[in-house]
């Protein structure tokens, strides 16, 4: 028996995977106790990062997120702790686990046998992602040369290899790559034409970029642009937190948003830690606010693999250890 299977009362093992929900499922089922929220972790690099990462899946585990999602490393140097890991989600907790699948430097044979291990390992729900050269993620793409080019050609991939449900990646400003609005949305529509049953976005922090990227797909296409748009999210800790969501988003934050974490972290000679992240966490509370009352169908979080910063954004809106999510 495999870890995907486990046994039924008859005896007879069932193969999880038939009986995982998929992300849009678990959406709708966490709905009816209000604002589901979500969260972001990423393979970890060693022995303590793990054991660390597994603190806080079960931290989490008790808040009852809607789905958990794994990162898949630039170039696929993560390729088998994500899938390791993220079966490890599936078979040892009661989570609904995602894992991110890039198409950057894979044959087409190679991620057909990679999403392949996704399924033995009991991963329904994929993320499907194009990915960013190593190294340089504005540096030149080249498609491996037995690879896809798009991310739209990978979703038909993986929605043709069987029971997989999948989520795309969608750009509130546009994709770094692409000439306009209109072009981006065109090709987030196609993703969703191919398959894909919702969209995760980058990480943003002014939500009027947000309600414009959903009035976008709305727009373009009023099936595809009913699907669940999640928005993604980074609490703000610290000045050097800045600096990251600016390298995973490719955006800099909002002036007015600057000034007031500069505000906080003072003059003096150190940055004043725990007024930065006080305010790192007001912002990203005041941005899940107007999310649920804009009608967002789930809060998604990047975590970095801790719990703490989340869990206060999420204590502030009213979710608990054990209590439902406040109503929209
Ligand atoms: C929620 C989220 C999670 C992510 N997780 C990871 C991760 O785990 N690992 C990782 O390496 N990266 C990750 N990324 C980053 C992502 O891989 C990069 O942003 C990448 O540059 C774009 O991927 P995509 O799937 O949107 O690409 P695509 O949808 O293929 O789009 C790439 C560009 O090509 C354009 N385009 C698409 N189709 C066509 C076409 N037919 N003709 C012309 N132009 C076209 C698009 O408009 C866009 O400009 C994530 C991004 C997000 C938003």
């Amino acid at each position: 028996m495999t870890g995907a299977e486990r046994p039924t009362t008859d005896g007879q093992p069932t193969p999880l995977i038939s009986r995982t929900p998929s992300v849009a499922q678990s959406l709708r089922t966490h709905a009816s106790r209000g604002v589901p929220f979500s969260v972001e972790f990423n393979p970890p690099r060693d022995a303590a990062g793990e054991a660390r990462l597994w603190r806080t899946v079960r931290e989490f585990e008790r808040m009852h997120p809607a789905f958990v999602s794994m990162t898949y490393g630039a170039g696929g140097s993560t390729k088998d702790r994500t899938a390791r890991i993220t079966g490890e989600l599936a078979t040892e907790t009661t989570l609904l686990p995602v894992a991110h699948l890039t198409a950057v430097g894979h044959s087409v044979a190679e991620l057909r046998e990679l999403i392949g291990s996704y399924a033995d390992s009991g991963i329904r729900n994929v993320l499907v992602l194009r990915g960013d050269p190593p190294g340089d993620p504005l540096g030149e793409w080249r498609k491996h040369p037995e690879g896809v080019e798009f991310a739209e050609e990978l979703v038909r991939i993986v929605r043709d290899l069987g029971d997989f449900h999948v989520g795309v990646a969608s750009f509130p400003q546009g994709h770094h790559r692409s000439p306009d609005l209109d072009h981006d949305t065109r090709h987030l529509v196609a993703k969703l034409r191919a398959g894909a049953e919702y969209s995760i976005t980058q990480m943003f922090f002014d939500v009027e970029h947000y309600l414009r990227l959903r009035d976008r797909v709305l727009a373009a296409d009023p099936i595809e642009g009913a699907k669940p748009i999640i928005p993604e999210l980074m609490p703000i800790t610290s000045l050097r937190t800045v600096q990251r969501a600016e390298e995973l988003s490719g955006r800099s934050l909002p002036k007015r948003l600057m000034e007031r974490l500069r505000r906080a972290a003072g003059d003096g000679p150190e940055e004043n830690l725990a007024a930065v992240r006080a305010e790192g966490i007001d912002i990203a509370t005041e941005m899940t606010r107007r999310l649920i009352d804009e009608g967002a169908p789930c809060l998604h979080f990047i975590t970095l693999n801790f719990a703490k910063a989340t869990s206060e954004v999420l204590g502030n809106l009213g979710y608990g250890v054990t209590a439902a999510p406040i109503s929209a």
